[in-house]
């Protein structure tokens, strides 16, 4: 059994990798099992400074890993450049931050002196998608690793390369053999490495469907898991919103990645106004994208990462058309080679729409009118998932209040949805549970443990 590369843009095969057998990953389970209590007794000082260099291994390899990307998953080569970095960023933020995090919290009680210690717990699973295969990598074992933590490795099939290269990083950082370990293996192997009883919590981000495994033998296990699934964000315009900024950010928002992100805007949900006014505007700014080779430059709507993903997408679309959905743009399978779907839109999605109740993972944005503010936020909150989410409106009070009132892990008012190492990140619903990034991630894997002395 191999794990395959093959190029998006052309669908051709690249190279093939082995899938480990079992006593290949028993061995990377012995190794990291060795490891572990050496790291976690070496000082937290001594594990910042390899984070910083892991920081600047990235930057040193910056060109290749951003090419190693883009011929897998298909990423623009420019965004696969910005992905590096930001796991540059995200590895200095825990070095500089990570001692403040994991301070002693004093706490007065009827003890002489208590408090609570953030100590390691030892080996983490990272279950994770391709869709930015370093940066889901690297927010996870940035915080995991300076907390004391080893960290295993299983990747998406479809990135093997970039997985290998996650591991290269923290290896030429000088961080001990074994404390990051990449693991060549496939989801049906999972289960198995949950139950290991050296592994003792795991992290995956992904799919409904993956989460609902993951989290299901790690309950039965009894160990932490954090999930961060898909999401289907609403954008919302209201009608004093400013439309240049906003529908600018709505192509960014929806179209980045070649739409292929949890946190991508993926409701337009406008309140009926100015809604053929913004869906017109969209439109063009939609229409004005250049789909192209991802390696090239000038390119700015690159293919999507697996054939397999584009026709699920066509076929969200085409039933959802089919239901009484009206195709704005796109929407059409192009006849050539390759993972390509057109930059699209869909306009009057209603209830009863798989578009409507379905995160749609590709380069699909949907249009859904609302009377006014109040039902705009109820149709928001009208979905399964509570990833992230914005609101458009010329009044920052007013989105303020709305802010609050969507059901979801952040909302942000007239801004492009992001993560932000500074920021938590995560969803509520369907999305998942528990936190990564800020202070909340880094605590996410320790032992909050409390200290009583008479
Ligand atoms: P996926 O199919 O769930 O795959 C994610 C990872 O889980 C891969 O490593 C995959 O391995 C593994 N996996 C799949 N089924 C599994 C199972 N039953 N048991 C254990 N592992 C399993 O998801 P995807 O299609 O790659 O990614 C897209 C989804 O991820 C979307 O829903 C998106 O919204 C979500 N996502 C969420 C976030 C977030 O932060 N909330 C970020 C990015 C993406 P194989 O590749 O070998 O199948």
């Amino acid at each position: 059994m191999t794990f395959q590369v093959i190029n998006p843009a052309t669908g051709e095969q690249v190279r093939e990798i082995p899938v480990w057998d079992d006593s290949i990953l028993e061995a990377a389970l012995a190794q990291v099992a060795e490891v572990t209590p050496g790291w976690v007794a070496t000082p937290l000082d001594e594990r910042c400074a390899l984070m910083r260099k892991a920081a600047q291994v990235l930057r040193d390899n910056k060109e290749k890993y951003a090419q190693t990307i883009t011929l897998e998953m298909g990423k623009l080569i420019k965004d696969a450049r910005a992905e590096v970095e930001k796991c540059a960023v995200v590895c200095d933020y825990y070095a500089e931050h990570g001692p403040e995090f994991l301070q002693d919290e004093i706490i007065t009680s009827d003890a002489g002196r208590s408090y609570v210690a953030y100590l390691p717990i030892g080996t983490v699973l990272a279950v994770m998608p391709w869709n930015f295969p370093f940066w889901q990598v690297f927010r996870f074992a940035a915080p995991a690793l300076v907390a004391g933590n080893t960290g295993v490795l299983k990747h998406a099939s479809n990135v093997p390369d970039s997985a290998m290269c996650i591991e290269e990083v923290f290896c030429e950082a000088g961080f001990p053999p074994g404390v990051f370990r990449t693991l060549m293996i496939r989801a049906s192997q999972v289960k198995h490495v949950i139950e290991d009883p050296r592994v003792n919590a795991v992290t995956l981000t992904g799919s409904e469907p993956a989460g609902r495994s993951v989290a299901s033998t790690a309950g039965a296990c009894l160990k932490k898991s954090v999930l961060e699934l898909g999401g289907s964000d609403a954008f919302v315009v209201l009608e004093d919103a400013e439309l240049d900024d906003t529908v600018n950010t709505a192509v960014a928002s929806r179209f980045l990645n070649t739409g292929q992100s949890c946190i991508a805007a993926k409701r337009f949900i406008v309140v009926d106004a100015i809604a053929e006014d913004f869906v017109m505007r969209f439109k063009a700014g939609v229409e004005a994208l250049q789909m192209g080779d991802p390696a090239d430059e000038s390119t700015t709507f690159a293919p999507m990462a697996r054939v397999d993903l584009r026709d699920d997408l066509h076929k969200q679309v085409v039933d959802s058309v089919k239901a009484g959905a009206v195709v704005v743009t796109g929407c059409t399978v192009p006849d050539q080679a390759g993972a390509w779907y057109p930059p699209s839109i869909l306009d009057r999605v209603e209830p009863g729409m798989r578009a409507y109740h379905e995160e749609l993972f590709g380069p699909v944005a949907i249009v859904i009118r609302a009377r006014d503010e109040v039902d705009a936020i109820r149709i928001a909150n009208d979905s399964p998932y509570g990833l992230g989410g914005s609101i458009w409106t010329g009044d920052n009070k007013r989105g303020e209040n709305l802010a609050r009132q969507m059901q979801s892990g952040a909302t942000f008012v007239n801004g492009l949805v992001k993560s932000d190492p500074r920021l938590p990140f995560g969803g509520i619903k369907h999305s998942g549970y528990g936190r990564e990034l800020s202070h909340h991630g880094i605590h996410e894997f320790v032992n909050a443990k409390t200290i009583w002395i008479k």
